[in-house]
């Protein structure tokens, strides 16, 4: 097509998109607001500063454009300076997870090529016992909340605080290209090894405007504000903690860093700093609400943002009760993550709590420029009637272009410029979204499709269930048979039967068939989670299949 492209003007400047300016939009506002994690706070001012201080210690330590820097840590003041001051020198931040096995974590980091890494004392055991397996690492800087840092025999540059406070406050962070890579972290599937994904500058920059305006410009869902207090409950290895941080710098918030997560520390810092905006997994919000500190809060202040994993009717109804406003998001590694988000009118976000419930647990609406179908296994859109299903399909300008040194994998998640999420979902006629399972997930039996997620949710409203978990198990007459793993709420006896009479209710109203209640129900003491604290329904099957 013949448009018409811009010819700039001699001397007009072409605006990259970079890192560095969400920073500096940040300080223009000369907040009063700090940035606080353990017995440290600071303001915006400062921040400024020790990311220059730390983009001068990357310098000296030999880091440069295209170099990668590792970084292994909890939730920290550090982790946040270091989403900046890496990318902002054209280098790349490989947020490590921390979660996964000592085995997949050098996988991950030889896989990067990582040249220096942040690491916290807390993962010195692990990272010394590989050293000798990571050829491209020249150096280590350690991370240390102690006064003390722990000894090691790690070769390394110093501990951060004190090279910080050695190195100058500013740094003339330069312009290059918006397509840059920023990012990059792994994501394990159901088979093989992590994947790596990445992001660049320029897709950081529009999912961060992007979520910033989904968080505070619509009436009904007012999440994230200036005067709105934000602290983490995802991981900062987990997705660019789902990109917040990067929201809550550009709009000056105070924000909280809890380090190690720890449900008490979590409730008490909501408490005391005045928190009132945080995201994180289902299980991590449920194991939040349950702990013995939120007992006797008042929790009334909390937005809480939910994803990564679909929340139950159960824990959502709990939040409910304990007036928490609760969102629910849709995302995945591959998507930086940002997709959908409840979306409530005016009118609906003024209905009683309890009536407001379905609307928030569901998947949400697309948000502005993300293109998002449900397509049929021909490619057709299936209709708009919340019952039709098929695989969920995206095109957004954040989305992994591949997977990093794997061709192969990246052409199997691309399809015809379409990203497949490998989700099933419906879609109602106002367009908003509900995912039904994994592809993998969906147990089938007998000719039919089972929602895993539908199962759990419907189970999770009996009283005596705190936690549960649907698999499919092979089974020679039917395919499959759904087995359910029950968690009973504290001292309380779970019954199968009485299970399998309470499912009997929704059996007559319609919602489900008579052969989606499992025969199997185990009460068990606890669910096995992935490394970002999902239900491991993988990990379920493996492990049922060997005690076949
Ligand atoms: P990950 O890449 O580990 O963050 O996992 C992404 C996957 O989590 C998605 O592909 C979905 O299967 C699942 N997921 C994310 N958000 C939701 C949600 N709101 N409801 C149901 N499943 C979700």
């Amino acid at each position: 097509m013949n448009t018409r492209i811009i010819d700039p003007s001699a001397g007009a400047y072409q605006y990259p998109l970079l890192i560095k300016n969400l920073l500096l939009s940040g300080r223009r506002y000369g907040t009063d607001h700090e940035i606080v994690c353990g017995d440290r706070r600071y303001g915006y001012q400062s921040l400024n500063e020790r990311i220059a201080r730390l983009a001068n210690v990357l310098a000296d330590a030999g880091i440069g454009a295209g170099d990668t820097v590792a970084v292994l840590d909890w939730d920290s003041h550090r982790y946040l300076e270091a989403y900046f001051a890496v990318p902002m020198i054209g280098a790349v931040l490989h947020h490590v997870n921390i979660r996964l096995s000592a085995d997949q974590i050098g996988y991950t980091m030889q896989h990067a090529e990582d040249k220096l890494v942040l690491v916290h004392d807390d993962f010195l055991p692990i990272v010394e016992a590989l050293a000798d397996q990571l050829p491209s690492v020249e150096g280590y800087l350690q991370l240390s909340d102690e006064a003390q840092a722990a000894g090691t025999s790690l070769n390394t540059f110093g501990e951060y605080e004190a090279l910080l406070d050695a190195a100058a406050s500013d740094y003339d962070f330069p312009d290059f290209d918006e397509n840059s890579v920023a990012t990059t972290f792994y994501t394990t599937g159901t088979t093989g090894n992590p994947k790596g994904v990445f992001f660049s500058h320029r897709q950081l920059v529009l999912h961060t405007l992007n979520m910033a305006t989904t968080l505070a410009a619509y009436e009904g869902v007012p999440l994230l504000r200036s005067e709105d207090v934000y602290m983490p409950m995802t991981p900062m290895f987990h997705v660019h903690a789902w990109g917040v941080p990067y929201v809550a710098t550009m709009l000056g918030v105070k924000q909280v860093y809890p380090g190690r997560y720890e449900p008490n520390r979590l409730v008490r810092l909501y408490r005391e700093e005045g928190v009132t905006f945080s995201h994180g997994v289902p299980t991590v919000l449920q194991m939040v609400l349950n702990c013995d500190e939120a007992r006797d809060t008042d929790l009334g202040r909390w937005k809480l943002l939910t994803g990564g994993a679909a929340p139950t009717e159960g824990l959502v109804r709990q939040m409910a009760e304990r007036g928490i406003r609760f969102y629910t998001g849709y995302g995945m590694s591959e998507t930086c993550p940002l997709l959908s988000l409840t979306h409530l009118t005016p009118e609906q976000a003024a209905l009683p709590t309890t009536e407001q419930i379905g609307l928030r647990m569901r998947t949400g609406l697309p948000i502005a420029l993300v293109d998002l179908r449900v397509v049929d296994e021909e490619g057709r859109d299936v209709a708009a009637d919340d019952v039709s299903v098929g695989e969920v399909v995206v095109r957004t300008p954040w989305l992994t272009q591949g997977y990093y040194k794997e061709p192969e994998k990246g052409a199997e998640l691309w399809h015809g410029g379409w990203l497949r999420t490998g989700d099933v979902a419906s879609v109602n006629s106002q367009g908003v979204l509900q995912i039904r399972d994994r592809i993998k997930d969906v147990i089938k039996t007998g000719g039919e499709w089972i929602s895993s997620l539908l199962l759990e949710s419907l189970i999770s409203q009996h009283p005596a269930v705190a936690n549960v978990a649907v698999v499919g198990v092979p089974d020679e007459r039917w395919d499959e048979r759904p087995l359910a793993l029950v968690v009973p709420a504290g001292g309380r006896d779970v019954d199968s039967e009485a299970l399998k009479r309470h499912l009997m209710q929704y059996v007559e109203s319609g919602e489900i068939n008579k052969w989606a209640i499992p025969e199997q129900i185990r009460v068990v003491e606890s669910i096995p989670v992935t490394s970002v604290g999902k239900i491991n329904k993988k990990l379920i099957r493996e492990q049922l299949a060997a005690r076949h």
